[in-house]
């Protein structure tokens, strides 16, 4: 085995092998070699005073020696004189001085009869010069070079190999750790805990499945969008089962060098055969498996082919039976090489999605149990008031929440610390000292109740929970805060179109208090016209495309960005009917406003008072 890694290596030996004592004689050898050859050529190359000690002067003391009659040469350099005087002891000594712009110099070098000349650089010593700009260079890259090498082999713990061998996989091996991560850490995702619990139980148990001839899947694939806990399930995985869990991410098979990502892939496989039964977990799995496209020539990205094909061949060698379960996560599925998924590969597609309200709320008394927590916190109204939050930024909640009592000087988190952390989440942090004038102030308020008065007037929308004109670090001047009373996985037609015209009540409002617009509406216009167009091109909610899908969405669990899939004509379309919808909004936005004027000038000037109230306090003004 050892004969076949060594063989190996002599092929890929670009000379760099330095471990072999024979080679590393030979490189001190070299070096030293070079290093005499430069000093030999500098000695002769330069001028034989440049040799002598030198001493430096100040530009007067310079002057003073020339209308001496002391100095006998002068050299103009680029940003120096270099001069020959006689010295107090009458020897010959090279001094220097700063070159400074002085037109008299050459009158008095000529009056005191000194041979001076100018020092024309690359003529001054060529080979000096070569020997700086190339060979020099050259012996530190190689020294660099070596040493690199030197070390990599060393991290890749191939002791015998050279500086390019493949050692290990590195791959991490867990053993269970008093901190290792169970079940229990992973709130929610129920369906993800019992599919992956299976794979475990078969690990411990095999003869169960195999007496019925059941076989376990080879791989399974854990696809969500980021923060939902993939990674973190994986972790529970190796914590759970009492197998050796080697853990790696795709990104690490990314190499710089064709046939070693491969090697890697090779060597993960062979550690895993040893051990089984195992767990092997490819995290990112994207990295390495994106599609392959043989269309751009050239350009192919031939060493993440080469993993690929690598991964796919161990993955269809290795027997279920065996006891050698392949996870891996990602965030982009639909990226994923069609080989990779198909059955006998990562048959089993465990979805991690974002938490639901019982979902969120669970993850958030999981991360809570960490902290010393106000025992009366209704963790449920935090998880309403966090619909699509991943669990990482509810976990993030529940710090950003500790670190605010904190900095209160308080001993335990409150309800309105987790309060404040959710908007700290959403919208960033309170700019305390921002200077915002009166008359902004004015303006913001009549915005934000513009909103909140629009969604209030019309049926079917969430209650309004806050309002602020509080200036926030992301940028916002203030918000409506808009909490949904349960969970919601379907919208209406006339629901998401409720919502297009709240998100046109802060700009109305301006408009029919103020008669001029401001810049502060770019964020809702962003929202709303990605939900108009959302409703015509994917919802089928409009009555000229009917059910057509126009666009797809090419990374559902990254952003969501779209891409079309019509005509031109049929494109131009598409925008007209987005932004009739939008008019439709905006119109209605101004007549639910008109029609409230009063109220709105009323809420308007308690907001600009109180800078901050709450969904009752808005209710009691509005009904009063
Ligand atoms: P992913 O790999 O899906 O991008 P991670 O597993 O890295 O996400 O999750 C990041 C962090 O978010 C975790 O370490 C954990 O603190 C928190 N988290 C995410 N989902 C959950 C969950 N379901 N339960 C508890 N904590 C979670
Ligand atoms: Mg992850
Ligand atoms: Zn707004």
């Amino acid at each position: 085995m050892a004969d076949d890694k060594n063989k190996n290596n002599r092929k890929w030996n670009l000379n760099l092998n330095n471990d072999n004592p024979d080679n590393r004689r030979r490189t001190a050898y070299y070096l030293l070699m070079a290093l005499s050859i430069l000093m030999f050529l500098n000695y002769f190359a330069l001028p034989s005073y440049m040799n002598r000690s030198v001493e430096e002067v100040t530009y007067s003391t310079f002057l003073n020696q020339v209308s001496t009659g002391d100095v006998s040469e002068v050299k103009l350099e680029e940003n120096q004189i270099t001069f020959v005087a006689t010295d107090d002891a009458g020897d010959k000594q090279v001094y220097i001085t700063g070159l400074i712009d002085d037109p008299t110099l050459v009158t008095r070098l000529e009056e005191a009869d000194v041979t001076f000349s100018k020092d024309i650089p690359t003529e001054a010593s060529p080979i000096l010069s070569i020997l700086v700009s190339w060979v020099l260079p050259l012996l530190l890259f190689w020294g660099l070079g070596s040493m690199l090498g030197k070390q990599m082999a060393k991290r890749m713990g191939g002791g015998a190999g050279g500086a390019l061998s493949f050692g290990k996989s590195n791959a991490k091996v867990y053993v269970k750790a008093d901190d290792a991560k169970t079940f229990k850490d992973v709130a929610g995702q129920d369906e993800a805990k019992e599919a992956l619990s299976e794979v475990v139980d078969y690990l411990h148990q095999p003869k169960k499945y195999q007496d019925i001839g059941a076989k376990n899947p080879k791989g399974i694939l854990l696809v969500g969008p980021p923060g939902t806990g993939k990674t973190l399930l994986a972790r529970a995985v190796a914590g759970e089962a009492d197998v050796p869990f080697f853990s790696i991410s795709g990104s690490e098979f990314v190499e710089m060098f064709v046939g070693r990502g491969a090697a890697k892939v090779r060597d993960l496989f062979k550690e895993a055969n040893e051990k089984a039964p195992c767990i092997v977990f490819i995290d990112e799995i994207d990295t390495i498996g994106k599609k392959r496209d043989n269309g751009n020539f050239g350009g192919g990205n031939d060493e993440r082919e080469q993993t690929l094909n690598q991964l796919l061949a161990e993955m269809d060698g290795f027997e279920a039976n065996k006891g050698i379960i392949l996870l891996a996560a990602t965030n982009r599925p639909e990226s994923l090489d069609a080989a990779l998924l198909r059955p006998g590969r990562f048959d089993r597609r465990v979805p991690v999605e974002l938490p639901d309200l019982a979902g969120r709320e669970a993850i958030l008394k999981v991360h809570a149990l960490n902290y010393k927590m106000d025992p009366n916190i209704d963790y449920n109204t935090i998880a309403r008031a966090t619909s699509g939050a991943s669990g990482a930024e509810l976990a993030n909640i529940i710090n950003e929440g500790g670190l605010r009592a904190v900095r209160e000087g308080r001993s335990a988190v409150t309800q309105s610390d987790l309060e404040e952390s959710v908007e700290t989440v959403i919208a960033g942090y309170q700019r305390k000292n921002a200077v915002i004038s009166p008359k902004e102030k004015e303006i913001v308020s009549y915005h934000e109740i513009g909103h909140a008065l629009v969604a209030a007037k019309q049926t079917e929308s969430a209650p309004v929970h806050k309002i602020t004109i509080i200036p926030r670090t992301s940028g916002a001047l203030g918000y409506t805060m808009q909490i949904e009373e349960g969970e919601k996985s379907l919208m209406t037609k006339q629901e998401l179109f409720n919502k297009i015209v709240t998100l046109a009540g802060g700009r109305a409002a301006e408009e029919i208090v103020f008669g001029s617009i401001t810049t502060g509406a770019s964020n809702d216009i962003e929202q709303m016209t990605k939900m108009a167009r959302a409703m015509i091109t994917r919802y089928g909610m409009s009555d000229t495309f009917d059910m057509m899908q126009i666009e797809t969405q090419t990374n559902k669990y990254l952003g969501g960005d779209t891409s079309m899939n019509v005509s031109a004509g049929m494109a131009e379309q598409v925008d007209r009917e987005v932004l009739d919808i939008i008019k439709l909004a905006h119109e209605k936005a101004i007549a639910i406003l008109d029609e409230n004027r009063e109220k709105l000038h009323e809420l308007s000037h308690h907001l600009l008072i109180e800078e901050t109230i709450t969904g009752a306090e808005f209710m009691k003004i509005l009904e009063a």
